[in-house]
């Protein structure tokens, strides 16, 4: 028996439509970009599919830097690298990092006791920082972190040519509230 939710006929029959459907829809945009990119802004994300950072601010393409992975941590090489290229080279001002409520990466990590999983037990450090909301916890630790794991992300904050900034998107009514301190 076939466990696929969908065939692949259909599925790649509903892709080509929808991105044709995309294509068309934002024509006129795409040459505002062809020679690059300039965001303002770079997100720090989950890769939960209920969180999509474009539609969440009401963006659009060239807007966002986004950077996606499961429970929105900066841990390994590429992560930090990606941060720092959108730092360094495209000179956004703004990092957010963007949690959110329900989140299955923080979950996960509160059932754990694996403590050789990295992603789960980079999330389980962070409970430190508040234990009542391990969502919040999470996204404290990042700002945190961040800055300690690169110095090029240090030194722009330093030079007040950055500002990391904690948000945490809800699922159940799609409404962010940042994370002021
Ligand atoms: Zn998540």
């Amino acid at each position: 028996m076939n466990t696929m939710k969908k065939s692949k006929d259909n599925l790649l029959e509903e892709l080509e439509l929808g991105n044709k459907e995309y294509s068309k829809k934002n024509k006129n945009i795409f040459k505002k970009f062809i020679k690059g990119q300039s965001p303002d802004i770079a997100v720090l994300t989950c890769s939960d599919s209920r969180v999509i950072p474009e539609y969440i601010f009401n963006k659009s393409i060239g807007d966002l830097f986004v950077i996606r992975v499961a429970g929105n941590i900066a841990l390994d090489h590429s992560v930090i690298k990606s941060i720092e290229y959108a730092v360094d080279h495209l000179k956004v001002n703004y990092l957010i990092v963007l949690g959110h409520t329900n989140c299955g990466a923080v979950k996960a990590s509160e059932e754990s006791e694996d403590k050789n999983e990295a992603l789960l037990n980079e999330i389980k450090e962070s409970f430190l920082y508040d234990q009542d909301n391990h969502f919040r916890a999470n996204i404290l630790r990042q700002l945190d972190m961040i800055p300690k794991r690169s110095e090029i992300i240090k030194n722009k904050i330093n030079n007040k040519k950055l500002m990391m900034i904690g948000a945490i998107y809800n699922i159940k009514n799609g409404m962010v509230d940042f994370i002021i301190d």
